[in-house]
């Protein structure tokens, strides 16, 4: 008897996830919001409670050879916090779980840690928990996360309404060509150890990369302005990914203008060194952790001039036609290829 065996790749993370979605149901009244969005959304009484969690995984999400692990506690946190702050919520707790292998010391724990704690010393959480364990492949970092939004604050994915405008926060693309500098000076320094890496130039770049921080003062800019955003996702897979996940679960189109996507100036020299379109990275180079989200046309007199809020599009009423005006004035159809790490 041949059982049917089909592969991951052919689905797509999304898609298994869908599929997984798909086969469960929600059971208790107090479980407001499952599968679907940045975290979960737990009725605690007077609150919310949000859940997320995230893993990181070495050889996919990242590589000790550029990545100092005291980083990587700080990185494994702040993307667990920036999916709390993408409901609106702010983080509290954190548990940490870990599969070690005996490459590591005592000492490369101790640094692990060092990270973590600047971490939830910075975004004011508390380390709670955890479960620790050993690997035979590599250094595996799980983090889960709990939050908190008051009920009328929490901002979903699909809240967006025909005509919101589209905003993102900060500057796209700059992790990824970080992540392009690495590689390259790893491969400069596997050839020839010699050869010092540098990096003092890109460091921005290589910082974004590196040491990711969640947009959290962003949600209290936006509480103080009287400001509510209809959705809100973080951008970890790439601006176009995170665009069309808005765009599908609000049940409408998206309209973004390229000359509007923030782009910084050494991230656009750097792509166009590297052969690379710089606006290509901004759509699809991911792990920008800055928050994409949706408001009233009425409210964007309260946000207009904050400095780091850049409005960059506007939600239309024919869904799935997701859109990009280029700067020479022409209609491209925008792709959302994110990241698939099960991609052949
Ligand atoms: P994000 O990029 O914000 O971390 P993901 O794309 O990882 O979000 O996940 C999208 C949704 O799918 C979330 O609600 C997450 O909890 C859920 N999810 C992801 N993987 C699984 C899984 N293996 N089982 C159940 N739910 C999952
Ligand atoms: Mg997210």
């Amino acid at each position: 008897m041949s059982e049917s065996r089909s592969e991951i790749s052919q689905l797509g993370e999304f898609g298994l996830i869908e599929r997984i979605s798909n086969n469960f149901s929600l059971q208790n009244a107090s479980s407001v919001k499952g599968i679907g969005d940045d975290a979960a959304v737990i009725d605690a009484g007077d609150d919310y409670l949000l859940l997320s969690t995230d893993m990181l995984v070495e050889g996919i999400h990242f590589d000790l050879g550029y990545m100092p692990l005291q980083h990587l506690g700080y990185k494994a946190v702040a993307v667990n916090v920036s999916d709390i702050a993408a409901m609106n919520g702010k983080a509290e707790q954190i548990t940490v779980s870990l599969a070690l292998t005996n490459r590591f010391s005592v000492e490369a724990v101790d640094a692990l840690y060092q990270g973590i704690k600047a971490a939830c010393a910075n975004y004011k959480v508390d380390l709670v928990g955890g479960d620790t364990t050993s690997s035979v492949s590599g250094l595996v970092i799980s983090i889960s996360v709990t939050g908190r939004v008051k009920k009328d604050r929490v901002a979903y994915r699909s809240g967006a309404q025909v005509n919101d405008i589209i905003c993102v926060t900060g500057d796209l693309g700059a992790a990824f060509m970080g992540l392009q500098v690495l590689v390259r000076e790893k491969e400069v320094f596997m050839t020839d150890p010699n050869m010092q890496p540098d990096l003092e130039k890109f460091e921005y770049l290589v910082s974004r990369q590196l040491k990711p921080e969640a947009r959290t003062e962003i949600i209290f800019d936006l509480e103080e302005a009287g400001v509510k955003p209809t959705s809100m996702i973080d951008v970890s897979d790439g601006l176009a990914s995170e665009l069309f996940h808005i765009g599908k679960q609000s049940g409408m189109g998206i309209r973004i203008f390229e000359d509007k996507v923030p782009i910084d100036e050494l991230t656009f020299q750097t792509a166009v060194e590297f052969n690379l379109d710089p606006i290509t990275c901004a759509l699809n180079g991911g792990e920008d952790y800055e928050l994409l989200f949706t408001i009233a046309q009425s409210d964007y007199e309260k946000i207009k001039n904050h400095p780091d809020i850049h409005s960059i599009g506007y939600m239309h009423d024919k869904k799935d036609q997701n859109l990009m005006i280029s700067k020479q004035g022409t209609v491209v159809p925008l792709r959302a290829q994110g990241w698939d790490h099960f991609a052949s």
